[in-house]
C-alpha cells in the first residue's frame, strides 16, 4: 500500500505517483490524522474572532443602554450607534457561533 502525501489517497503498490496530483507517492498507509493547513483555518479563526468581536460589542452595547458600562466607551456606543446594532451584534455573534460550531464538530468527527 502506498499514498500520496499530498491528496492522502491510497493506491496499490505498483502505482508510483498520484494520479489527481502527479506527487511520487509513500511507503505505507495514509496516515490518519494529518496536519491542518494554514487555509484550513481561515474558516474556524476566522470565525471565532468575529464571535468574540461580536459578542463584545453586544455586551458594550447592551451595558451602555442599560448602565452597567459607563465612562467614554459607554458615551461613543450609545452617540454613535443606531440601537439596531444590538440585533445586529446578536445575530453576528449566533452566526459565527453556528459556523464555528459546525466546523468543530467536523473537525473532531473526521478524527475517528
Ligand atoms: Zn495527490
Amino acid at each position: 500500500m502506498s499514498y500520496c502525501p499530498k491528496c492522502l489517497h491510497e493506491y496499490a503498490d505498483t502505482v508510483e505517483r498520484c494520479i489527481d496530483c502527479g506527487r511520487p507517492l509513500k511507503k505505507g498507509r495514509r496516515p490518519v490524522d494529518y496536519d491542518l493547513e494554514l487555509e484550513d483555518l481561515i474558516v474556524p479563526v476566522g470565525s471565532f474572532v468575529c464571535a468574540l468581536f461580536a459578542l463584545l460589542m453586544l455586551y458594550l452595547r447592551v451595558g451602555a443602554q442599560f448602565g452597567w458600562v459607563k465612562g467614554p466607551i459607554a458615551n461613543l456606543v450609545v452617540l454613535g450607534q443606531p440601537p439596531c446594532m444590538t440585533a445586529f451584534y446578536a445575530i453576528a455573534t449566533i452566526a459565527s457561533t453556528i459556523v464555528f460550531a459546525v466546523w468543530l464538530v467536523r473537525r473532531i468527527l473526521k478524527k475517528d
